[in-house]
């Protein structure tokens, strides 16, 4: 099944662009102190090995603004600076050369924001109007609007002043740590407004919980058409954050990155050891992405007769475990069978021809 995505504007940020037929663009935020430029490239250069496509990196003061140019010029990606309260900042970021801004425009002053519309209009770069439901000023106007309208409510007050200043070279988002909330506020506004969509669950926690609400988050937006950029935010390393990225989008595919690894629970019927292998296989492909892969491939690894066969079939290869050996399959053609303590030794060989 394909995802029929709704129809949102283009906009360019730094050479991405995101919006309308553009594949939805995976990124970070650093989570170095910005100021320490060498840090904060390093890490940029990390995420970009795996496939980030646009870094967002804070920007609390002056000293991390003044250190952007040198951050933009030695990186690959699109750098977006992050900016709260102090419109100063934001002009500073714009003159060191960013290619897209993000504010909460709720925390600027009116007059501050116009000259910080002009000056990214000069540029012609694009600004992210990022509202979160920890700063929203406004409250329910009855007892029956909920704060997913108030979020929309506040966005599009601050739709309408960019408009008013003719710019609309807009990004939006709308984020909630609350799962439903995010749903429902996306779900609104994409109804009224046809600016892209950044996506993302804020503050959602360690890893083994905020990858589970990002991925129902952004998974049951994206499933329904809306989206055009997303961040998985996680109280971990951002690599993590860029994988689960990339790994939401395969899983609607929307995104063809990894090699597909098929692999089944194991049972009592299982007689080999699946998830040893299947681990090892991951880990095998999973700091590999699309850039060192021949795409689409899929790999199956099942525990026996039950399911294997049709699956290990289906994929490019792979194997159905019996006892103590395998079958293994290629291209649907059972080719050997294998004892199970040669099960990585053979896959590995098998992936080979499949790395660029
Ligand atoms: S493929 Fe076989 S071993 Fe694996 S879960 Fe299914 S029945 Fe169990």
């Amino acid at each position: 099944m394909k995802v029929i995505r709704n129809k949102t504007r283009v906009v360019n940020i730094g050479g991405v662009k995101i919006g309308g037929n553009n594949p939805i663009a995976v990124q970070s935020m650093t989570k170095t102190d910005t100021a320490d430029v060498q840090a904060t490239v390093a890490q940029i250069k990390r995420l970009e090995k795996l496939g980030c496509e646009i870094i967002r990196v804070g920007v609390p003061d002056m000293s991390a603004a003044l250190g952007l140019s040198k951050i933009r010029k030695q990186i690959r990606i699109p750098l977006v600076a992050d900016i709260h309260f102090q419109w100063q900042l934001a002009v500073a970021a714009i003159n060191q050369g960013v290619d897209k801004i993000r504010i909460n425009p709720g925390n600027m002053a009116k007059d501050n924001l116009a000259i910080v519309l002009d000056k990214a209009k000069a540029r012609k770069i694009p600004i992210r109007l990022g509202v979160n439901s920890g700063s929203l000023k406004s409250l329910p106007q009855n007892r029956y609007e909920d704060k997913a309208a108030v979020m929309v409510r506040a966005l599009a007050e601050y739709i309408r002043i960019f408009e008013n200043a003719d710019f609309r070279n807009i990004v939006l988002s709308l984020k909630a740590t609350d799962v439903p909330t995010t749903i429902k506020a996306y779900q609104l506004a994409a109804q009224k407004f046809a600016y892209p969509w950044h996506l993302g669950i804020t503050e959602s926690g360690v890893a083994e919980v905020g990858i589970v609400k990002s991925s129902v988050g952004i998974g049951a937006l994206l499933a329904g058409g809306i989206g055009d950029t997303i961040r998985v935010s996680l109280s971990s390393e951002p690599e993590e954050e860029v994988r689960v990225g990339y790994a939401i989008l395969q899983s609607l595919n929307l995104r063809n990155y990894y090699p597909e690894l098929i692999s089944c629970p194991t049972c009592s019927r299982a007689q080999i050891d699946i998830i040893s292998l299947a681990e090892q296989v991951h880990k095998e492909i999973k700091d590999h992405p699309r850039a060192q892969w021949r795409l689409p491939l899929k790999i199956a690894i099942m525990g026996c007769v039950v399911n294997g066969p049709g699956e290990a079939k289906e994929a490019d290869f792979g194997l159905a475990g019996g006892k103590r050996e395998g079958l293994f399959f290629r291209q649907g053609k059972i080719i050997k069978k294998i004892p199970e303590k040669e099960f990585f030794r053979v896959i590995k060989k098998e992936l080979a021809p499949w790395r660029r």
